[in-house]
């Protein structure tokens, strides 16, 4: 995945002419955390398990990033996903650098008070690295807003007093923002519309598949069905269901439970494997699951008109000129997904002020911001001639450079 962060990179810095001194400097990260996490378990044995955080650049202010827990994390993925948070922050207009953390764990597999002491021991082990003004973490794969409160709580402890803007994501009870929950998915589908739009397309005759029923996937089939739009298929890591007349996602979202309550079971659809479900004709397919999921492998078999990338790294460098070949318009990841990092911003925001808005507010909000980035990416892509992909990536190194150079080298 780190491979796949650099290439893309190197290929903007390429186009942008970027100055030779501050490509290596943007290329690595500038600091990264390895950390040995060991945690008494539920029968009284010791494991130990491996943790990550990594700051990416911070030229434009403290920086920002979920927190992973899955058994496939690694530094290299760790760092490419922290250098797409820098790319994200800086095209949609945030002060933010980028960060990403992680731990590799499966946390289905740990009890409530061992996910508790795992995040707690990761928390203080970070701790010299992280704060409100430093670096401010998020949910991500694997974790939520209870695991953000346990990571307030412990780092809020070390310093004596409560410290909510430490992360983002947060219960609404300790200093969490309404409307961060369904924040990226309603991004998602705000930036739908505007390709859709775009496209001379109508929403209420749109078909939509989404790949991954996890936060993004689905608050995104809930907000996109709410527009009239026919959701044909979700899927989840055990597969997916697929219904030609739309999906009843609110009858779906009653019945599932990603533990006990597997899509094919809730009675709305048939089964059908993910990799059938990619391919499935549609307006809208929305991968919103795990990164490099459309490769060279099926890129060429892909049927839908619009991709707009809820996932971060969904696509291999190689499946993207298979995309643009066939014309499917591309919403990339960094664009289409940022909704998430805007109202952690907007939790952050109203945290340091202590002063707290309504959920129509962040929901205006949200979408001036990603609605005024997706205008700014498409003009970009149209006046540099580049794709959607390398028009959000230019601008958002771009920006970054400019604060590198305005600021100049240290010392
Ligand atoms: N994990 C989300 C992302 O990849 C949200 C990050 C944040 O809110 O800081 O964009």
């Amino acid at each position: 995945m780190f491979r796949l962060a650099v290439a893309q990179f190197e290929e903007a810095a390429d186009r942008l002419a970027l100055d030779p001194r501050l490509r290596e400097r943007l290329k690595l990260p500038q600091r990264a955390l390895i950390v040995s996490i060991p945690i008494r378990m539920d029968d009284g044995s010791v494991k130990v398990y491996a943790g990550y955080r990594v700051q990416h650049d911070t030229a434009l202010g403290p920086s920002k990033g979920g927190v992973r827990f899955h058994p496939e994390v690694n530094l290299g993925e760790v760092a490419a996903l922290a250098m797409w948070m820098t790319w994200k922050c800086a095209l949609v207009g945030l002060p933010y650098g980028g960060a990403k953390g992680g731990i590799r764990v499966g946390p289905e597999k740990l009890s409530r008070s061992e996910l508790e002491r795992l995040t707690r021991r990761y928390t203080a082990e970070i701790a010299p690295l992280i704060g409100p003004e430093e670096d401010i973490a998020a949910p991500d794969v694997g974790t939520n807003a209870q695991v953000m409160a346990w990571m307030m709580d412990t780092f809020s402890q070390q310093v004596g007093y409560a410290v909510p803007g430490v992360v983002t994501g947060k219960p609404l009870a300790i200093g969490g923002s309404l409307g961060r929950e369904d924040a990226t998915g309603r991004g998602v589908v705000d930036v739908i519309s505007e390709a859709m739009q775009r496209l001379n397309l109508k929403m209420a005759e749109a078909t939509v598949v989404v790949q991954g029923f996890g936060n993004v996937g689905m608050h995104t089939a809930r907000i996109v069905h709410q527009t009239g739009a026919k959701v044909l298929a979700v899927s989840d890591a055990k597969g997916g269901i697929y219904n030609s007349g739309g999906l009843d996602i609110p009858t779906l979202i009653s019945r599932y439970n990603s533990k006990t309550r597997p899509l094919d079971d809730c009675k709305v659809g048939e089964s059908m494997t993910n990799e059938e479900l990619l391919q499935l004709p549609c307006s809208v397919l929305v991968p919103a699951a795990l990164s490099e999921q459309i490769t060279v492998r099926n890129a060429a078999r892909l049927r839908c008109r619009i991709l707009a990338e809820g996932a971060n790294g969904p696509t291999t460098l190689e499946a993207d000129r298979i995309l643009e070949d066939q014309g499917i318009f591309v919403i990339p990841d960094i664009l289409a997904n940022s909704g998430g990092v805007i109202v952690s911003y907007f939790e952050w925001v109203q945290d340091v002020q202590k002063y707290f808005w309504t959920e129509q507010d962040i929901r205006d909000r949200l979408h001036a911001i990603i609605s005024s980035a997706f205008q700014r990416t498409v003009e970009f892509a149209q006046t540099r001639n580049v794709s959607m992909r390398m028009a959000a990536l230019m601008s958002g190194i771009d920006k970054i450079a400019q604060a590198h150079l305005a600021r100049g080298l240290y010392p």
